[in-house]
């Protein structure tokens, strides 16, 4: 039962008061998560430089995840250091060297 299986994973993370937590509701939210099937975009895409001064940051264009967003907004931030003061971005070495 999905309830069981959810506080068994809880307790995994709180211990075992949990199993004295009580159930209240459960909501099926569907189509909550993009579809993320193979072949995917490359997370490591430029950073999105709208024009001179203006960027735009987050996982939209990459893939979704809170890695992928903290990278993103790493890279946005290098980019606007870069843009303010003509520091050379840091080399993000990886997927999720952020
Ligand atoms: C149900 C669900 C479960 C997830 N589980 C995981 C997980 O287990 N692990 C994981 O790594 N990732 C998970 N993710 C993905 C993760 O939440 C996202 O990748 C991450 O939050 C993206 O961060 P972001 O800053 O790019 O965008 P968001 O977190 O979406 O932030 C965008 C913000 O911009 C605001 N905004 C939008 N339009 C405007 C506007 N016009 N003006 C002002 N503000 C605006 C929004 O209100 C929002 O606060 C999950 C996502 C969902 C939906």
């Amino acid at each position: 039962m999905l309830v069981q299986r959810v506080q068994n994973q809880l307790a995994d993370w709180f211990g075992p008061e949990v199993h004295r937590w009580r159930h209240l509701k459960t909501y099926r939210i569907y189509h909550a998560l993009p579809d993320q099937s193979p072949p995917t975009s490359n997370p490591v895409y430029p950073v999105n430089r709208i024009r001179s001064g203006v960027f735009v940051c987050g996982e939209h264009g990459s893939l979704p995840g809170i890695q992928w967003a903290l990278l993103s907004g790493r890279r946005t931030a290098d980019a606007l250091k870069d843009h303010l003061y003509g520091y050379p971005p840091i080399e993000v070495k990886g997927g999720a060297g952020c």
